[in-house]
């Protein structure tokens, strides 16, 4: 009825063309039989879409308009083995599907409004064999390389570090996650928004400082690819690129903050584990390596020596403030494999705020007070740092 009354209202005003932004998904099902799962997606209007499929691990992937999601994540059922939904870049939102078993989409297609179900874009799954899920993502990939190669975005250029004539050190502060890669689960709580929570206040403090010239890679709920993480620390010049993230375990006890730098050779099976666990993030995006190439293998290739010792320095100068406001895990400086502290000239820390499965670290990432406190904790290791070394670096 509602809905109604605004669309008369719609027509009283004139018809405005209506803002892709403005495009409701009311609700994501699965169903399924002993044949096939079915995927629904409601819609407040029509879309165009696109699907493709990839492996390791299989996925198939929904590609939108942009359009906003429901908050909860659906049950899953059938050969549906886990879903998400969000942002995936300005001018596209995505749903991405870890297929349980290899799964070929049998049918797809929009149903009009009908008995009181608003548009639905319908998708069959059925099971196939492994062979054949490889031929369909290759076929996929070569129909859409037909179609968009024109549109292709190109890999991102390393561009060499632009540094400014004035004295201030730029500092880039990257949310972890965003969009349709949520990050760590806690009961109530992602970890991309307190990530972004998180980073917001810390460059509010920084910037209020007028000593630094401060960027985030991301100012909203959307997916940023690791590799672009990087680039855009070194787009920007930055003499510090500081990663927030906050973690999750299945020990629900373990809390504290911790912070991690880039090694060859993790510091202990926890490092190790985490660093696999946060370098997902691309393939819980459902990005497609070939597609998307990487941008050069040298930002794999291990950072300088030089740059490795100034990320150390900076740890330590966090553990030693933060240690003072609030709990640190223990050994809470550690390292391991992070792909996105990969940059070979901008020396790079990845901090877990806590752990979103512990009660107490869960309620306290929620708070403004405790992120203020952390955030000013770390303005302080940042002032150390940069009284401590060449500003040039
Ligand atoms: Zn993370």
């Amino acid at each position: 009825m509602i809905r109604l009354i605004l669309i008369i209202l719609g027509l009283a005003v004139g018809l405005e063309p209506v803002l892709a932004a403005d495009i409701q998904v009311h609700a994501v099902r699965v169903g399924d039989d002993s044949s096939r799962t079915r995927l629904v997606v409601e819609l407040s209007q029509k879309v165009k879409y696109t699907i493709f499929a990839l492996d390791n691990p299989r996925r198939i992937v929904i590609n939108l308009p942009p359009v906003q999601f429901p908050e909860d994540v659906p049950a899953v059922s059938g050969m549906v083995k886990a879903m998400r939904f969000g942002q995936f870049s300005v001018t596209q939102s995505r749903v991405v599907v870890d297929l349980g078993a290899p799964a070929k989409v049998e049918r797809n297609f929009i149903l009009p409004p009908a008995s009181g179900f608003p548009h639905r874009l319908v998708i069959d799954l059925v099971r196939t064999d492994a062979a054949r899920f490889t031929e369909q993502v290759a076929a996929y990939r070569s129909a859409k390389l037909k179609t968009a190669t024109a549109a292709r975005p190109k890999p991102t250029p390393i561009t060499p570090k632009a540094k400014k004539s004035d004295s201030k050190p730029t500092i880039v502060i990257d949310a972890g996650h965003g969009g349709v890669d949520p990050g760590a689960l806690g009961r109530k709580t992602k970890e991309k928004s307190v990530t972004l929570s998180f980073a917001r206040e810390l460059a509010k403090q920084l910037k209020a400082t007028g000593r630094y010239r401060v960027y985030l890679t991301r100012s909203r709920d959307i997916y940023i690819p690791l590799r672009r993480r990087v680039a855009i620390a070194r787009e920007r010049g930055a003499s510090l690129f500081i990663s927030i993230h906050a973690d999750a375990l299945a020990r629900k006890k373990v809390r504290g903050l911790s912070i991690y730098t880039l090694s060859e050779n993790a510091s202990d099976k926890e490092a190790a584990a985490l660093a696999r666990k946060e370098n997902q993030s691309d393939i819980v995006a459902g990005v497609d390596f070939e597609e998307y190439p990487e941008a050069a293998d040298t930002l794999l290739a291990l950072a300088q020596r030089e740059t490795k010792n100034l990320s150390v320095r900076f740890a330590s100068l966090v553990t030693k403030r933060a240690n003072k406001q609030t709990r640190l895990l223990e050994r809470p400086h550690r390292f391991a494999g992070f792909r996105v502290l990969k940059a070979p000239d901008v020396p790079s820390v990845l901090i877990e705020l806590g752990f979103l499965t512990n009660r107490q670290d869960e309620k306290q990432l929620r708070a403004a007070s405790w992120r203020k406190k952390v955030a000013s904790a770390l303005r302080i290791a940042i002032d150390d740092y940069f009284k401590a070394i060449p500003i040039s670096f």
